[in-house]
């Protein structure tokens, strides 16, 4: 039994329908650089205009703080949106305001009108219950399917289900489903695979997660931490030495030995794309070394630990992948994750984006939209907008 209504349970026909995306894409020279996202949700828009309602869709962009913000506007996601949905995508220059009120008035069944970065008003982040209530008076329904929002209580993911009947959206309903199969009762052995620049982003997933998985493999700028809390010289690698006590506990804890460290490295002497990449052990680390990717010893060692689950959860890349010199660990785990017959999901930015350079994006059970989101839940906390939801199930 599900705690909130989904798109089945509302009657759209004729009735115009506010739908919570999570348009939050990059964009370069006006241009979208990946549509991950907008693919993920575009099935949703479609889903209503078939069913005969007017779309009004909205989301935020960006960190705009609460001001315009021109190189943030939502226009060219709107064409992108177009472009893959194949309907036409009429683009708001406001949120609330007159234009955004004059284009939903005249949309019929079948139209789709998309609203200005909600992050415009600063009563989005507030939750201002003013903002929210000027996004409900535009539909008579709501349908949220911004997974990768849905851990924030802001006015377009939460304030709005106070005025409008709420549903969650199927791109929403197969996130939290994915998420709930590593949860509930995960296939086993259970691998969770993490990378990304700081170990504090991630000490609370380590310790909520550790006692649910058999293994956690750990690469990236936060395994530096780790290996300095557990007595190894990193060098000029990134560390946080705040956490260097707490992570020594964690390591000599009683669960400490499901923590798989990198045992070589490649590192650079410097912080650049052309700085020369050197492979060590990671014990033979010296003063001056910089930590940039996980060595090939490891690499062949995670995937090992990959090939042998039949659950696996991989957030963050291994190493800066941005840069080619140190990408080679990142791309082997994103191999070894998309080869696994495991259940498989990735989530956060880099991962999905490593996965997608290698075309092996659709060899997954799945693929997140959310960074945040995702690690909210397999800490056991419930998404505020997924909460704010279940008020109209009953
Ligand atoms: P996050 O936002 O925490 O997922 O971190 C992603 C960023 O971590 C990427 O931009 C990577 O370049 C960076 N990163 C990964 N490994 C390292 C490392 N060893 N040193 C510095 N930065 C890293």
């Amino acid at each position: 039994m599900r705690s909130f209504l989904t798109l089945a349970d509302l009657d759209v026909e004729d009735r115009t329908v506010l739908v919570r995306s999570d348009l939050n894409v990059p964009i370069e020279n006006g241009r979208v650089t990946d549509d991950f996202r907008l693919r993920a949700t575009s099935p949703t828009i479609a889903l209503l205009r078939d069913a005969g309602a007017a779309v009004v869709v909205c989301s935020h962009l960006g960190r705009p703080g609460g001001r315009v913000d021109e190189e943030l506007r939502m226009a060219p996601v709107a064409s992108a949106l177009s472009g893959i949905g194949g309907f036409p995508v009429a683009s708001a220059v406001d949120t609330v305001g007159p234009d955004a009120r004059d284009l939903v008035a005249q949309a019929e069944a079948g139209d789709v009108v998309l609203l200005e970065n909600t992050r415009f008003h600063p009563g989005e982040t507030t939750n201002e219950a003013g903002l929210a209530a000027a996004l409900a008076e535009l539909a008579d329904l709501f349908v949220l399917d911004a997974f990768g929002s849905a851990h924030r209580a802001h006015a377009s993911t939460a304030g709005v289900t106070d005025h409008l009947r709420s549903a969650a959206g199927p791109l929403l309903v197969r996130e939290l489903e994915a998420f709930r199969t590593l949860m509930d009762d995960p296939p086993r052995p259970f691998t969770v695979l993490l990378g990304g620049a700081k170990v504090s982003d991630k000490l609370p997933l380590i310790r909520a997660l550790l006692p649910a998985v058999d293994a956690m493999l750990v690469g990236g700028g936060m395994c530096f931490s780790l290996l300095a809390a557990d007595g190894y010289e990193v060098g000029d690698s990134l560390v946080e030495p705040d956490y260097f006590d707490t992570l020594a506990e964690i390591l000599r804890g009683e669960l400490g030995d499901r923590l798989v460290l990198p045992v070589d490295i490649v590192a650079a002497g410097r912080f650049a794309p052309d700085a020369t990449a050197t492979t060590l052990d990671a014990a033979s680390m010296g003063e001056d070394s910089m930590g940039l990717d996980i060595g090939p010893r490891t690499t062949e060692r995670f995937a090992e630990v990959i090939a042998g689950s039949a659950a696996v959860f991989w957030n963050g890349p291994m190493g800066v992948f941005e840069w080619e010199s140190f990408r080679s660990g990142t791309a082997a785990v994103a191999q070894a994750v998309a080869a696994s017959n495991a259940f498989t999901v990735a989530g956060g930015g880099d991962s999905v984006a490593a996965l997608r350079m290698l075309g092996r994006e659709s060899d997954l059970d799945h693929l997140s939209t959310g960074g945040g989101a995702g690690l909210e839940l397999l800490q056991g906390r419930v998404l505020p907008g997924v909460k704010a939801l279940e008020r109209w199930s009953r």
